[in-house]
């Protein structure tokens, strides 16, 4: 800090970002010690790094650039917002246009049934006040023991407290007593490796039986809801027989709990439909995104939720108490342009339907890896995949940790002009732009093929 500026700008990029900044879900040693890959600009699925160097993105940057880098009238919505209003608070009753209009074509996009938006910062504060307003509801309707959360193992819910807690990744408990004592997790439903055995319809039974065996256990009066992804993302995408969420629905009902669909990876076309559920023609009580909603161009997430949660907390008897839950950026106009402009060109612009077509491609290319010695399984749906690695394709066994294969496949991959996820178990995870051309795809799975042909 006390080094003069002058001097520090004209150090190496690379040294300031190791010795200054802490990125996203790292190991601080191996941050020190390998140093970043900096990113200076991007077209369409390409990106270009600081050595001039050019990459497929396989990934849409964390699974959000859902239209791609570089779209122009995404840039001119923000400036032209920026210039008349940058902002305006939802304190004081204050709304601002492109806010309101956002959430008017947000609902009209999704589930029928949603109708209320509250506006956040990203997924996991959208999960934050999904719990937080169904307490309230509960509270309000006169059933305030409704307090536990249920979710499911290899869960990804964010990272703020309440949502790592909802998380089942246990690097995202480690030192924090998580999950809180409201939380509970049951099997996740992943065909390749499950402790529900069976086919897809016993794993659908298997997992309904689990939900209603957990609720029995923690007593129906005090469960309030079922989180999930419909495609659960960062647990290393596992994708659940179709009629699975259906079921869950279902479930969800007979129980008496709230159904949550996290589709903050799901959602805007990521999966085919523009919201997941739509696939299974279910509507949950609410549901969060975020990601895709702008694109990445700038942060922003939401929760929606259903007139009945919304009516309940409005008539409840402590209806006139302010909630505190809020936040300086909720519906920021500028974000909210951005929204505005990307569900545009999902819809008028193509991108989606798009998508849908170039998915056919991915499929494919997911399909011709699955002979490959070192794949044990691939799945995807739309253009969200995984490709699965094994040591023995027989015995399904994981290759030794110390071997760090997915250090080593990530590394490969972008030295081979391909950017895609390396889970820790050897999962590689593909969530390419919807703007994709058949020759993009072909091409982001040739160069796949020649780093996995690299690990034999
Ligand atoms: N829920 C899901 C399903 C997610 O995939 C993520 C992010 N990967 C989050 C919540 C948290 O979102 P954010 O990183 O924007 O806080």
């Amino acid at each position: 800090a006390s080094t003069p500026k002058m001097h520090q700008s004209n150090r190496n990029l690379l040294d300031i970002d190791r010795d200054h900044l802490i990125h996203s879900v790292t190991s601080f040693r191996a941050h020190e010690a390998r140093g970043a890959t900096m990113l200076q600009s991007g077209k369409g699925m390409w990106l270009t790094d600081m050595d001039g160097r050019e990459v497929l993105d396989a990934f849409a940057g964390l699974w959000c650039v859902n239209v791609g880098y570089g779209q122009d009238s995404i840039v001119e919505a923000a400036a032209e917002q920026m210039r008349r209003l940058p902002y305006a608070t939802g304190y004081f009753h204050f709304g601002c246009e492109p806010a309101a209009r956002l959430a008017e074509r947000l609902v009209a996009l999704s589930p029928e049934g949603l109708e209320h938006v509250y506006f956040t910062l990203g997924g996991s504060d959208a999960v934050d006040s999904a719990i937080r307003y169904i307490t309230h509801y509960y509270n309000a309707i006169g059933k305030p023991a409704k307090k536990q959360c249920i979710a499911l193992e290899r869960g990804y819910h964010g990272s703020s407290s309440t949502g790592a807690g909802l998380t089942a990744l246990a690097n995202f408990h480690r030192n924090f007593d998580l999950p809180l004592r409201w939380q509970h997790h049951i099997s996740s439903p992943y065909p390749y490796r499950s402790d529900l055995e069976g086919d897809d319809a016993a794993i659908i039974a298997r997992s309904v039986q689990q939900l209603k065996d957990r609720v029995a256990e923690l007593g129906a009066d005090n469960v309030a809801a079922f989180f999930c992804e419909p495609i659960q993302g960062s647990g290393g995408v596992i994708v659940p027989p179709v009629g699975w969420l259906k079921a869950m629905r279902q479930a969800c009902d007979e129980l008496d709990i709230l159904l949550v669909a996290d589709e903050v990876i799901t959602a805007f076309g990521r999966t085919g439909p523009m919201f997941a559920c739509e696939a299974e023609g279910v509507t949950p009580d609410l549901m969060t995104v975020a990601k895709g909603l702008t694109s990445g161009y700038v942060p922003m997430g939401a929760v929606l939720m259903s007139d009945k949660v919304y009516q309940g907390i409005a008539d409840g008897a402590a209806a006139d108490v302010v909630i505190g839950h809020g936040a300086t950026y909720s519906g920021h106009p500028v974000s909210a342009a951005v929204g505005l402009e990307v569900l545009r060109l999902y819809t008028e612009g193509g991108i989606l339907a798009n998508g849908q077509k170039v998915a056919a491609r991915f499929d494919a290319g997911l399909a011709g890896l699955a002979d490959h010695p070192l794949v044990g399984d691939t799945r995807g749906r739309g253009l969200l995949g995984a490709i699965e690695l094994v040591a023995d394709k027989g015995t399904k066994a994981r290759f030794d940790p110390a071997l760090k294969v997915a250090d080593r496949l990530f590394n490969d991959g972008y030295a081979n002009g391909v950017i895609f996820r390396a889970f820790a178990d050897n999962i590689i995870g593909l969530a390419p732009a919807l703007c994709a051309t058949d020759a993009e795809m072909d091409e982001i799975f040739a160069r796949i093929r020649k780093t996995l042909d690299g690990l034999l």
